[in-house]
């Protein structure tokens, strides 16, 4: 990198001029522009002719407006802030075309295949089944034997495949044809077990990047702004090369407008459990209760619906993946289960007892038992006997009373022994 430096001309340094080249060259114009000076006092200028006077006068304020201008930039050897030149360059560099290789071409490699290709990189695809007319109309170069594919030197390898398939296609794919330095990456929605899938699998003179974007062909169809992408730059050799060309491959995702996270594989398998297999689980719950419109959606219920459209299309295969290769999914989904039926318990129990309260309430009321929200059978509703009252007048009638539900004799009982208790122990 280069830029400017200045000498700040007419002031007085303490340079000597004849080590200073500048100032010397000043001191040389000077003193021939008094030579000139002396020589048309002689009056030798009279010959001279209008134009050469012209000339002369011009050449004079040149040298005047020179002495006037407070920086002149005289030599190019050092970065500078203001250096427009190398930071443009360096943005030609993060630029520069790509050949990115795409391992299965399936739903999400053909959907980053578009961005790249948008991008202005140049994307090749290898894949199990054969996608040679979709890749000839994204204008991708399509090898359906993974040998012609590595021998096109893809910079970049990028596994898009299932999670389930990707331990077999990584053993049988061969890297020995990629050039020796290969940036392998991949976009598995774990990432603990593909980062250790690479480093036990791949030379050690390949680059090792784990990415995960955090949406799909669904949730990112249109703009990719603030959708996260969550990086890990496992391996990356020392050079500059390998440095930039991992830069490159994350400024598609940067220029598109995704928010970068920088995170460990680990760190993000533990997040992912908690946010993404929960979110799919529900998805595929919601779906597998095919849910349909209805004239009277609510905003919760329209984001049910999208929350379904964003996860029951995705492949099974994917759904099982987020669960069996994701360490921390098993607890996560047990918590969910424990959720549920808390939540389940929570309503029967108040059922069961209201449904308790009823039998008892009809078995005993001669004997003077009161109803479950305490007040006597024949006081809450208004003008109907108690007899006649149905179990749905004394739930609404519960529910004006401000009591719970489940305001039940058993409950009350509880109440009044260990009101009992707590006056014995006193005593
Ligand atoms: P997927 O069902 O997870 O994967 C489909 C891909 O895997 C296809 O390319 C398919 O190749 C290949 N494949 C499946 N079984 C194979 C086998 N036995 N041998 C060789 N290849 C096999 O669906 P996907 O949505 O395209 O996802 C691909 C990857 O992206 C997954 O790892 C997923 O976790 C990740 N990802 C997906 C999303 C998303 O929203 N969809 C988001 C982020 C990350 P063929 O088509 O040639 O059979």
């Amino acid at each position: 990198m280069s830029a400017a430096t200045f000498v700040v001309a007419g002031a007085s340094t303490a340079c000597a001029s004849n080590r200073h080249p500048v100032k010397g060259n000043a001191k040389a114009r000077s003193a021939a522009l008094g030579a000139r000076r002396a020589v048309a006092s002689r009056g030798d200028v009279r010959e001279l002719s209008s134009e050469r006077h012209a000339s002369f006068r011009a050449s004079t304020a040149r040298v005047g407006a020179r002495r006037a201008s407070p920086v002149t930039p005289r030599a190019l050897d050092a970065a500078q802030p203001f250096d427009f030149e190398a930071k443009q360059r360096q943005k030609v560099e993060k630029k520069r075309t790509l050949k990115i290789g795409i391992v299965g071409f399936g739903n999400f490699g053909q959907f980053l295949a578009k961005r790249f290709i948008k991008n202005g990189h140049d994307v090749i695809a290898t894949s199990r089944s054969d996608y040679g007319s979709i890749a000839a109309e994204l204008n991708v170069g399509y090898y359906r034997d993974p040998d012609d594919f590595c021998e096109m030197h893809p910079d970049v390898v990028i596994f898009c495949t299932s999670i389930l398939s990707t331990e077999a296609t990584i053993n049988a794919f061969p890297m020995q044809r990629l050039r020796r330095n290969t940036l392998v990456a991949d976009v598995l929605s774990v990432k603990q077990f593909p980062k250790q899938l690479f480093l036990q699998r791949m030379p050690e003179n390949f680059d090792i990047l784990c990415l995960h974007p955090m949406f799909g062909p669904d949730s990112g169809k249109g703009s990719w702004k603030d959708l996260p992408l969550v990086y890990d730059k496992v391996r990356v050799g020392e050079e500059k090369s390998r440095r930039e060309r991992v830069e490159r491959l994350l400024s598609v995702f940067e220029d598109e407008g995704c928010r970068m996270v920088e995170m460990s594989c680990e760190e993000h398998d533990i997040q992912a459990a908690s946010s993404q297999f929960i979110t799919h689980t529900v998805g595929r719950m919601l779906g597998t209760m095919e849910l349909g419109e209805t004239t009277i959606n609510t905003k919760g219920y329209e984001s049910l619906l999208s929350l379904v459209n964003n996860t029951y299309n995705d492949s099974f295969d994917l759904y099982y993946g987020l669960f069996m290769y994701n360490k921390n999914a098993t607890a996560e989904l047990s918590r969910l289960e424990l959720a549920f039926s808390q939540v389940k318990a929570q309503l029967f129990d108040r059922l069961h007892t209201l449904i308790r309260d009823d039998i008892f309430d009809e078995a005993s009321v001669p004997t003077g038992l009161r109803s479950g929200n305490g007040k006597a059978r024949n006081g809450g509703g208004g003008d109907t006997p108690a007899e006649e009252r149905t179990f749905k007048d004394r739930l609404i009638d519960q529910v004006n009373s401000g009591g719970s539900l489940g305001g039940s004799t058993d409950e009350k009982e509880r109440g009044d022994k260990s009101a009992r208790e707590e006056g014995a122990a006193s005593r």
